[in-house]
């Protein structure tokens, strides 16, 4: 019972888009691969990731490009922005290796789920 009305609750209400579990790697990977090409800062990958359909809040994106320098893939800097710091993102050798190693995962996840392979 418990568990048809969490199905039903699934197919019918949830918004796939805000599945933060699911989506929680790639974004992690999108961040990582725009901080590989230059410096990016919150607001910027905020827009980013909308565009490309994710919904996300502040409150997520922050923590969670806090996690990656914590790890050390993304080293952050302070930035002037007119009166105020702007702190930006780069990812650094170690994420760079990081994004590297993920990419032939990515790769072969497509193969199978996209190209039927
Ligand atoms: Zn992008």
């Amino acid at each position: 019972m418990a568990v048809r009305n969490r199905m039903s609750k699934t197919n019918i209400e949830h918004d796939y888009a805000v599945d933060r579990e699911l989506y929680s790697g790639l974004i992690r990977l999108h961040v990582l691969h725009h901080a590989a090409e230059e410096p990016i800062f919150g607001l910027g990958m905020l827009e980013e990731l909308t565009r490309h359909g994710y919904r996300i809040s502040p409150g997520t994106l922050y923590p969670l490009l806090h996690g990656l320098e914590k790890k050390g893939y993304l080293r952050a800097t302070e930035r002037r922005s007119g009166k105020s710091l702007r702190k930006v993102y780069r990812a650094t050798p170690l994420g760079k290796q990081a994004l590297a190693a993920a990419k032939s995962k990515v790769r072969e996840l497509f193969r199978e789920l996209i190209e039927g392979k």
